[in-house]
């Protein structure tokens, strides 16, 4: 669904260029960031013609309790990581160097200064965050002010949003867009759950953020999950040609065993 914009030619064209900067300012946790927020930020951004999205990893997330996530500076790393190898995608550290709970009206207030008042700034994020919008600090002052892009994972009900939202609902329909994306049946909560069960994570989100979340040992990882198949996709993505991946892994053959007995 997309904004309201000109026509195509003559004035419309005028009209097109005077058309104020729009920036996505991509909220979440990203505990781990995967495939489903690349292909939102991807998708928002050509839909919406945003000249760049910025990922903002929360600090604290307000709605959940302090510890219960992994560290900011983690999902900070795996975020920037992640998103290297799109020239508009951007790693914003407005929450990260924040203290306290990253309250998206403080973020967007920051964000806002930053960009100028010419700047469009809409605020990307799941649509299943977006259930509980009433609940966030000065809900309405943000519906109000700034556009929301809801991303939307399979079956989810625009009814239960409407819901939430009561009369507000018509008030601020215009300002909040939805994006279907069917990547989102991927879940940073599965992800999470498959790496605790030594299940494998692999295509779910790029191998970069997979190689950290190994050697950080996040989510309960066990680097003997490090298999030479593993490594070797590793040095794949990280650029190496077929035959320097090939050796990492005779390399990693030889290794595992004795890493495995404890030998490390
Ligand atoms: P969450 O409760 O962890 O996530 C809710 C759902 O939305 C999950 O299914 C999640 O999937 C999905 N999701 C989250 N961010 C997404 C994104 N950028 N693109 C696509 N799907 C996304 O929500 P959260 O990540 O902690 O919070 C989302 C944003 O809302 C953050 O920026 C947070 O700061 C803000 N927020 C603000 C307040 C407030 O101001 N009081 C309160 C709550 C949230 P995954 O688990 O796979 O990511």
């Amino acid at each position: 669904m997309r904004p309201p914009s000109g026509p195509g030619g003559g004035i419309g064209r005028v009209k097109e260029r005077m058309r104020p900067r729009r920036i996505g300012v991509m909220g979440g946790t990203f505990d781990p960031i995967h495939y489903g927020h690349l292909v939102t930020a991807e998708g928002a951004s050509c839909e919406f013609q945003l000249e760049r999205v910025l990922f903002v990893p929360a600090g604290q997330p307000p709605h959940k309790e302090p510890g219960t996530t992994s560290p900011a500076a983690h999902r900070y790393m795996m975020t920037v990581l992640a998103t290297l190898g799109n020239p508009k995608f951007h790693v914003s550290r407005v929450d990260v160097d924040r203290p306290g709970p990253s309250y998206t009206i403080d973020t967007l207030r920051l964000l806002q200064a930053e960009c100028g008042e010419d700047c469009e700034l809409y605020f990307i994020t799941g649509a299943d965050a977006m259930l509980e919008i009433l609940t966030w600090k000065s809900a309405e002052e943000l519906l109000n002010e700034w556009q929301f892009i809801a991303a939307t994972r399979p079956g989810f009900r625009l009814e239960a949003l409407q819901a939430h939202l009561g009369p507000l609902w018509e008030r601020c329909r215009d300002r909040i867009f939805f994006l279907q994306i069917p990547a989102l049946a991927i879940s940073s909560t599965d992800i999470r759950q498959r790496v605790r069960e030594g299940r494998s994570i692999r295509y779910l989100l790029p191998d970069p953020v997979v190689h950290y979340i190994y050697k950080a040992g996040l989510y309960g990882a066990d680097p003997d999950a490090m298999t030479d198949d593993f490594l070797y996709g590793c040095a794949r993505s990280a650029g190496a040609d077929a035959g320097a991946a090939a050796e990492t892994k005779s390399v990693a053959e030889a290794a595992l065993p004795s890493m495995r007995r404890g030998g490390r």
